[in-house]
């Protein structure tokens, strides 16, 4: 890190808690198998302790810093490789931003922001072939869980349906400067061929796993009514798919909330 980075005062607002330790950097780029030549995404690249290991493995990294700071001294890099928007990359426009994909999507997440990126890549994610991402611990149980536990929601689901998600490796808060107060863990996504359900109209398909999570202590059929769903479409469509109206949302597989998306749609 150079003197000027250093001097950089990290920004909670901006969840900034860089990286420091050098393994961890060397775990990440091991999961991304990155090679030379590889385009690579990184959201958020602070001072750079992904951004400078990436650029010297000969990645081609587009980055997207909201510091104006960090993102003028990255720029001050010069390096032919690296292209630094400055700004929100929530509001940013990615596929004409990006429009040589695939990209490997790499970065320790603003964890403020982390759901807000998930969804965006759920968007947008034909553009990506790898994502090696860093959040806190909780966030990383809840994109791994699996039917009828705890962490199990609207993430796992909507994700794991068309990734297939790994932990990496656990990192202490010690391995950041400043330390956050959580565990933070490093997962790879990799693009299914095919989705786990497949799932012919994917708005229908966000509105319903939405539904079946917002109020998890009802029964899946008063969630469903609570989100607007017709009551006779909504007793029609269990039926057909013979869940039993006292069934729970969170009991539900991804491939039972896809079938029953398109019951409902059939029946709307
Ligand atoms: N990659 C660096 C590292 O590992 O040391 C920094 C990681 S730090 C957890 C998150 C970074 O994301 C910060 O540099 C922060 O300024 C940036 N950031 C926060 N919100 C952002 C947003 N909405 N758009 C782009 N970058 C953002």
């Amino acid at each position: 890190m150079s003197d000027e980075l250093t001097a950089h005062r990290p920004r909670k607002r901006f969840g900034q808690n860089f990286l420091r330790a050098p393994h961890v950097v060397d775990q990440i780029l091991a999961a991304a198998e990155l090679a030379s030549g590889d385009r690579v995404v990184e959201v958020g690249p602070g001072p750079g302790a992904l951004t400078d290991r990436m650029l010297a493995a000969g990645a081609e990294v587009v980055a997207f810093e909201v510091d104006r700071d960090l993102a003028a001294a990255l720029e001050r890099r010069n390096a032919g490789n690296l292209t630094v928007h400055q700004g929100d990359v929530l509001k940013a426009d990615w596929p004409a931003l990006l429009p040589a994909p695939p990209y490997k999507l790499i970065a320790n997440l603003p964890y403020n922001i982390s759901s807000q990126v998930l969804f965006k890549i759920l968007d947008h994610r034909l553009l990506f072939g790898r994502l090696v991402l860093m959040f806190q611990k909780e966030v990383g149980d809840r994109l791994l869980a699996a039917p009828n536990t705890r962490d199990y929601g609207i993430l796992s689901v909507l994700v794991q349906n068309w990734f297939d998600v790994a932990r990496v490796v656990k990192v202490a808060p010690g391995c950041f400067f400043p330390p956050p107060k959580v565990e933070s863990v490093v997962l790879r996504f990799d693009p299914r061929p095919q989705p786990l359900a497949p799932v012919t109209d994917e708005a229908a398909f966000r509105r319903l796993v939405k539904a079946v999570f917002a109020q998890r202590r009802k029964t899946l059929r008063n969630g469903l009514l609570g989100a607007g769903y017709e009551p006779d479409a909504v007793d029609h469509a269990l039926a057909a798919q013979q869940l039993p109206p006292t069934v729970r949302g969170e009991t539900l597989t991804i491939a039972q909330m896809a079938s029953l998306t398109d019951e409902l749609s059939n029946l709307n």
